[in-house]
Parts: structure tokens; sequence; C-alpha cells
């Protein structure tokens, strides 16, 4: 038995014909930037999620940047997030110019925790240095963060809230589907996420027409009425003709793939519930499942003894973002952010893919609980 932690091939093997057929014709097109897929598949993105405007980026990243800077966001200002997420987060805030200010997570959905936000914004308000103007929260794990709690707070204090959707495209909140749960969404289409292509890229959903309008400005040099007429600065943030083409693809193989997420993911917390912390899905929402992620005080053993079996395990994320060498400069130490420290210790997450055969689930349960026994 060869478990992989993600299994891009079996996946690869399904579709294969349709992919080749959908490369073969941008390769005969031969327009390469802006073909005729990146339209298409915009309008299955925005059909899929249910927002008025997706548009294709260069990566997940990128989507992050370009939202940011169609709100203006620059130098002085600051941005609500995580400190528990993937680097990226931060960095589109950092890139711009802007300070990310971190909110501590919910220790059982690893989400920013809604009930520390309006304190976070007044006390940026109070030391005066920076001005609030925003708020990424991030669905880890494909499990949609706290919009129901968020939305209401961020209009009091007049912040827009910028989805980091990168995890849970496909996933749910109260029938909505992720992307389309904050003024504007950033997703990523990086190989591993729920969707993903074959090389990187990302999308920005919104239903908001004028931010929308200038975030393709932006995606193309800040172009005006055409590439040589630039009423903003932008920068290169298209995706190649080639990755819309197996995203058109992938996408019509993406819903029962999510189903059989859900069916692992059950399958996983049945088996292993009464001897490890398995994840909490608050009711009315739906993970798309980008992550089956554990906690256990034990979690260097487990993670060991899986090894040992064959079983592929990943730490996501051994360090909370205020504790990377690239946040030293904003002076918060140990301490700063407690429940996303603890977590960073305890988490652990298995293999998670569409194509997980039952028999290897099973087997995985069993070594876990064979692990955190001895
Ligand atoms: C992957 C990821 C990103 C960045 O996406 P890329 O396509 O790799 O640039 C941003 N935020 C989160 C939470 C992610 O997991």
């Amino acid at each position: 038995m060869k478990i992989q932690f993600v299994d891009l091939k079996k996946q690869f093997q399904l579709i294969e014909p349709d992919i080749r057929q959908a490369i073969d014709r941008v390769l005969e097109h031969g327009k390469f930037i802006m073909g005729p897929e990146i339209g298409r598949l915009e309008a299955e993105l925005a059909g899929f999620v249910g927002t008025r405007h997706a548009i294709t980026c260069a990566s997940g990243t990128c989507a992050l940047v370009m939202a940011l800077m169609a709100y203006n966001v620059g130098p002085g200002d600051a941005v609500l997030t995580s400190p528990f997420t993937f680097i990226a987060t931060a960095e589109a805030i950092s890139l711009v110019g802007a300070t990310p200010v971190f909110v501590d997570i919910d220790p059982r959905t690893f989400n920013l925790d809604s009930h520390r936000l309006r304190d976070a914004a007044d006390r940026v308000l109070e030391q005066g240095r920076l001005c609030p103007v925003g708020l990424i929260p991030v669905d880890l794990f494909g499990l949609p963060a706290d919009y129901r709690a968020i939305m209401p707070v961020a209009a009091e204090k007049g912040l827009f809230v910028l989805e980091d959707a990168a995890q849970s495209f496909g996933g749910r909140h109260y029938g909505k589907l992720t992307g389309s749960l904050g003024h504007v969404a950033a997703t990523s289409f990086f190989p591993a996420k729920p969707l993903g292509c074959y090389g990187d890229g990302g999308a920005v959903f919104t239903d908001d027409e004028t931010l929308a309008e200038r975030i393709r400005s932006i995606r193309v040099h800040g172009e005006g009425q055409d590439k040589y007429h630039n009423v903003r600065v932008g920068l290169n943030g298209r995706m190649d003709s080639i990755q819309a083409a197996t995203l058109s693809v992938k996408l019509t193989a993406f819903p029962k793939e999510l189903d059989k997420r859900q069916g692992i993911a059950r399958r996983y917390t049945q088996g292993l519930s009464a001897y490890v912390e398995t994840p909490r899905i608050p009711d009315g929402l739906t993970s798309a499942w980008a992550q089956y992620s554990i906690l256990t005080d034990r979690r260097d053993q487990v993670q060991a003894a899986l090894q040992a079996k064959g079983i592929p395990t990943a730490v996501y994320y051994p360090k909370p973002l205020h504790l990377q060498e690239a946040y030293a400069h904003l002076g918060l130490g140990p301490g700063s952010f407690p429940v996303a420290e603890a977590v960073s210790r305890r988490i652990l997450s298995l293999p998670m893919h569409p194509y997980l055969e039952d028999d290897e689930i099973d087997f995985i349960i069993a070594q876990v609980i064979k692990a955190v026994g001895t």
C-alpha cells in the first residue's frame, strides 16, 4: 500500500483524454495569454461560486495582492488577519505596504476568533499609529470562517472583508459557497488545493462592479482602454490559457470530488474521535476538506510512527506567523497569540484527497490509534 498525501496522478488518469484535448486546443490556436479559455473559465467559476464576477489570475497570492491594491490599501493601513495561516495571507498585506494585525484563533475551528475582532480593531485605533481598513478571514483547511459574526463587526468598524478562500474552494456557509462570503475573495488553484491546475493559478471573486473593473485593470499593468494606456500602477497578474483550459476540465469533476472528500472526512472522524481531537464543523458550515487535521499532545511521536508505516502527514503550521523571522519587526514574541501557538504544537494533517480508498483510510486510522496509545 503506497498512500499519497495528495494524489494528483489518480485524478489525471481519470480525466487524461479531456485534459490532453483541452491543452491541444490551446497549442493549436496559440493564444497562450488571455485566450478564449480565460473568459470561459471565469464564467464557469462565477456560476459555480455564485458571484457576479470571477477574475482569474496568476496565483492565490496574486489574487490577495490585487484585491488589496483595488482597495488602495497602503502604508499606514492595518489589515486584521489570522496568525495561523499560510504566510501568503500576511505577505500580501505587507507587499502593498500595509501592516498585518493578528487576531488569535478559535481553538476548535482554527479560524480567526470573531469574538476578539471588535477589541482588536479598537486597540489599533487607540494606539493611533495605524488606521484599520480591512480584514482577511482565512477559511483554514477548507472550513469557512465565522462570517455570521464577522460581517456585522466589519460593517460597524468600516472594514472591508477579503475572504482568503485559497483552501476552501467548494466549501459552504449557510448555503452560500466560499468565495462569496465577504466583499471580495481570493482563491488559489495551486495543484494541491481542492481545485488545482497544473501550475500556479488563482482567482478573485466579487459582486462589486467597480472593484472588479479595477482588479481587471490591475491584472494587466493598470491598463485603461488598452494595455498601452495605463491609468494606475498594476502588475502582470494573468493566468495563462493552458491553466484555464485544464481548470475547466477539472471543474467538471470537482463536485463529485467534494462529495468524496466529505465521505473520507466522515470515515476519519468516526474512526478517530475517541482517540484524538477531530475537526469540529459548526452547524450550517461545510468544509471543502483541503486538509483533515487532528490535534494530539503526542503529535511528533504520532507523525514519526505513521511515517514508519509509510503514511505521509504534514504539520500546518509549525510556526504561527507572528513568530516567523519575516515578522520579527512586529515585536510580537511567544505568548502573543496563545491559542495559535498551542495549536501549532499539537496539529497534524492526515492524507486527504478524493481518491483515498476505504482500506487506506482504515489503515491510517488504525495506525493513528496505535501511535497515540503507545
Ligand atoms: C495556498 C494559500 C495561499 C496562496 O496561494 P498561492 O496560489 O500558492 O499563491 C494563500 N492563502 C492561503 C491560506 C493558502 O493556503
